[in-house]
């Protein structure tokens, strides 16, 4: 799994939010406040866009976007990803894109990497699948049909963009450890290099737990980093 966040102005950023928080709370006109944006120390733009991120108001943060390119992952992961509505996507189309020879990469996982017979078996079918791939494609089958041979480990290349909001949503619901272990793996790739590029939002690059106080899984799935639900409100009682 490899991703790359494309370049963010970290100053840029900071200061178009700012803008459009202030822009709520202030009479005077967004664009005036953002030619004279400068003029206010960085870290009053911060706190005033904390506070409002914890007041609920995430709209603000709609106005910046992420993109992300992410190759090496399963489509297993990717069909997880696409289900997150708020987005764009860009996928590598496996109607267009021809397996060579059959040939495609796979992504293990991890509990079947470390079970010798599990591995054995499901390296076994990946070789297979690649063959009656290939057999299809010889038989004058397109890519489109054929492709329906091949399994979800199959990898993908895929391209998200996300605005902060969204993004936000997106960590919240796949850093938890109740998310599938690969895109978790890409949640928490994609919330470090968010967080490197805007370190004023990191805080909120978190699982829900972080952002509720509480674990809103059912006891059994929860990791209890933080507590339940049940127990949080009978402590809050
Ligand atoms: C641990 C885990 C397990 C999961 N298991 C399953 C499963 O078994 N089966 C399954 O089908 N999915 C499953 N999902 C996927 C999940 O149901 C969501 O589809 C996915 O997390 C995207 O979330 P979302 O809809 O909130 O995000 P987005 O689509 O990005 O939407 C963001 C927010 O916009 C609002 N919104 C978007 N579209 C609408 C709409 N049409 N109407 C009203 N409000 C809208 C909602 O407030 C929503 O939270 C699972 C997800 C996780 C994290």
């Amino acid at each position: 799994m490899k991703v790359v966040l494309s370049q963010i102005d970290t100053k840029e950023a900071l200061n178009k939010l700012y803008t459009a928080c202030r822009t709520c709370y202030n009479a005077g006109k967004p664009e005036d406040m953002y030619a004279n944006v400068n003029e206010t120390p960085d870290e009053n733009k911060i706190k005033l866009l904390s506070a409002v991120i914890r007041s609920g108001h995430h709209s603000v943060l709609e106005h910046q976007t992420l993109t992300f390119f992410i190759s090496g992952v399963s489509r297993a992961l990717t069909h997880q990803l696409v289900r997150h509505r708020i987005a764009s996507y860009s996928q590598q189309s496996q109607r267009y894109c021809e397996f060579k020879d059959g040939k495609f990469d796979y992504v293990v996982p991890n509990k079947i990497q470390n079970n010798p017979e599990a591995f054995k078996i499901f390296d076994e079918l990946m070789q297979k699948d690649a063959e009656v791939y290939e057999k299809l494609i010889q038989l004058g089958l397109p890519a489109e049909d054929a492709r329906s041979v091949l399994p979800q480990a199959c990898c993908s290349n895929i391209v998200v963009s996300m605005n902060i909001r969204s993004f936000m949503h997106f960590c919240n619901e796949r850093l938890c450890t109740c998310a599938q272990l690969e895109i978790r793996q890409l949640a928490q790739e994609m919330a470090k290099s968010a967080g490197e590029a805007l370190p004023f939002l990191r805080p909120y690059f978190v699982p829900k737990c972080e952002m509720l106080g509480y674990c809103n899984e059912p006891d059994k799935r929860s990791c209890h980093r933080r507590p339940t639900f049940d127990t949080f409100i009978r402590k809050e009682n």
